[in-house]
């Protein structure tokens, strides 16, 4: 269901598909309506409004709950600026997404299916709600089971509470699970587990072991969706970009804020050489080359030897990948030769005792070492900063508004106010971060009626503590990261990074740009030019004594005290680096 990006199948659907054709010799279709609705209100329009988590969903209130628009459309109005709003009128929107999903819907013969499923994922609840309901005015005897991460624990219990509509909850990895459900109906023509009260049946709610092995999986199945947008948009040419999934679940699985692994029990990845193999695969069926990777962050070993054979390729292969902090330069150089070209870091911070209370497991320093040896090896980096994280005290702005001087030359961040993720360690402990109480989301409130919203509230939670404060704390750093974005907005030469240095041998001359002025020049020769460049990568200051033998602590310490003066060094402790990045023209 929308609000999927529309120019990628769903890896869900796909790799179900595969699973249960292989183990049940049984017919699935999949189907992708977010295309219909995408073709429908516009691909532009499609676009601004799955970028944003609560529009999509604001869409669909009203159709599921009447009596809702009103609040509905406020919701949508303030959740888009302006600009995003212009040409996007909420009750037009409504209307045609009604008809949209009446057209899709009646073309389709229900009644032959033995059961119907919901993939859920981000933004796609009061949609899948919305169709079921659809669904079962159509085909009233046709069991439905709703999955996705958007399903798992108290979500997925509340969620069969509330919607007679869905029989049967998939809490967790889907394949065993849907392969389960699907046995019981073809052997038993009582279908166990639909109940009179849903509620009240443990046997709806099906969470059964996990696939030990993922690399037994077959390859997803993306061909339906291929037939679907080779209909739908037969006058636009859309070369997707394809899902490619090589780990399920976080090798780290550690930070405070996070709840994106609550549907895994264990930590599994495939092997190098079957995503080599997967990947030829899908080149050759699909006559694709961009890829994305869905995991949460990669598997570094496997992730190496991946890219050491695909960089051998003659293939132009293009990937986005979710990583943590790497500052290891000789691997993202490997990345970038096998094709990673953008990056999402879990930054999150540049406070070293926020990035503690995050639990992170990495520096500032490592932060702003992954941000420049990105730019140094071509690799955009799209992170987030996490704002008005509850506990942050004046100190921990002050520490991020100095450090944001430090990242000027690199590509800005996003700030992202701090959310109260459903079952992460913080909702756990919330009394530790300084919360009082969990409640409803208002956007929830605003997008389903009164009686959901106590059990709901698992959705997105809201709470009670250190907000408003918070709020007030982090306008100055809300300034400064716009400051930076505009910085990078205005600059004419693009191409050149913003701070970096060529070497001439026996010295280097670094080129510095700021918001205004002209740009500096540095010259550093000999012994300063040398330590510069091994600080290329964060050293200590015994590391650097070590290295330049006959070198004067003293000496070394005025050294790179003026140059992180200038914002050309960062020092943290005892660990410093070198900012610019070497470039050659
Ligand atoms: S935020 Fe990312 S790195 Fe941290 S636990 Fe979650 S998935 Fe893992």
């Amino acid at each position: 269901m929308p609000w999927s990006i529309f120019n990628r199948p769903s890896i869900q659907l796909g790799c179900l598909k595969a699973f249960l054709e292989k183990e049940m010799r049984c017919q699935v279709d999949t189907f992708h309506p977010y295309l219909n609705i995408a073709e429908a209100v516009g691909i532009d329009a499609y676009r601004r409004i799955s970028s944003n988590s609560w529009a999509g969903e604001a869409l669909f209130s009203p159709l599921l709950f009447p009596p809702q628009q009103d609040k509905a459309r406020e919701l949508f109005s303030s959740v888009l600026s302006k600009k995003e709003q212009s040409h996007l009128h909420f009750d037009n929107l409504v209307d045609l997404i009604e008809k949209t999903c009446s057209d899709w819907i009646n073309v389709i013969e229900l009644n032959q299916y033995d059961l119907i499923g919901f993939s859920i994922c981000f933004n796609q609840l009061l949609p899948s709600l919305y169709m079921a309901k659809q669904v079962k005015m159509i085909a009233e005897e046709v069991p439905i089971v709703f999955g996705g991460s958007s399903c798992t624990g108290r979500i997925g219990r509340s969620l069969l509470h509330h919607f007679p509509e869905i029989d049967y909850i998939v809490d967790g990895e889907g394949e065993k699970s849907l392969l389960s459900i699907c046995r019981s109906l073809k052997e038993s023509p009582q279908k166990p587990g639909r109940q009179e009260n849903p509620a009240k049946s443990h046997e709806s709610i099906i969470r059964t072991d996990e696939i030990v092995d993922i690399n037994e999986l077959p390859y997803p199945d993306y061909r339906p969706y291929f037939n679907e947008i080779a209909q739908i948009f037969s006058k636009v040419p859309i070369i997707p970009t394809l899902p490619l999934e090589f780990s399920r679940g976080c090798w780290w699985n550690k930070c405070s804020f996070c709840n994106l692994n609550l549907q895994w029990k264990k930590y599994r990845m495939k092997n190098a050489g079957r995503m080599v193999q997967e990947t030829a695969h899908l080149v050759q069926q699909y006559k694709c080359i961009n890829f994305t990777f869905t995991d949460n962050t990669l598997p570094l070993k496997e992730t190496d030897d991946y890219f050491k054979i695909i960089s051998r390729q003659q293939i132009d292969l293009n990937y986005f990948a979710e990583i943590r902090a790497i500052h290891q330069p000789e691997r993202l150089k490997l990345y970038r030769r096998g094709g990673l070209s953008t990056v999402q870091v879990g930054i999150e911070s540049l406070s070293n005792s926020l990035l503690q209370k995050m639990a992170k497991g990495t520096t500032v320093i490592d932060n702003i070492a992954t941000m420049k040896l990105c730019a140094e090896n071509g690799i955009l980096v799209e992170g987030n900063l996490i704002t008005e994280f509850p506990t942050t005290t004046n100190e921990e702005i002050e520490e991020t508004l100095t450090n944001l001087e430090f990242v000027l030359p690199y590509h800005p961040l996003t700030p992202a106010a701090f959310f109260l993720g459903h079952e992460s360690p913080i909702h756990k402990n919330y009394g530790k971060f300084g919360i009082n109480a969990i409640l409803v989301h208002y956007k929830t409130k605003k997008l389903f009626p009164q009686r959901y919203h106590k059990s709901l509230k698992h959705l997105v939670n809201s709470y009670r503590g250190d907000r408003t404060l918070q709020h007030r704390r982090w306008k100055p750093v809300y300034q400064k990261i716009a400051q930076w974005q505009s910085f990078h907005k205005m600059r004419k030469n693009k191409e050149k990074p913003a701070l970096q240095y060529r070497d001439g041998g026996t010295f280097l001359i670094i080129r510095q740009e700021y918001p205004t002025g002209l740009p500096l020049q540095h010259r550093l020769k000999g012994l300063s030019r040398r330590i510069y460049i091994f600080c290329h990568t964060p050293k200590t200051m015994n590391d650097i004594l070590i290295n330049f033998k006959g070198l004067k602590e003293e000496s070394l310490v005025t050294f790179i005290t003026e140059l992180c003066r200038k914002r050309l060094m960062f020092q943290e402790n005892d660990r410093v680096l070198s900012l610019a990045v070497h470039h050659t023209t």
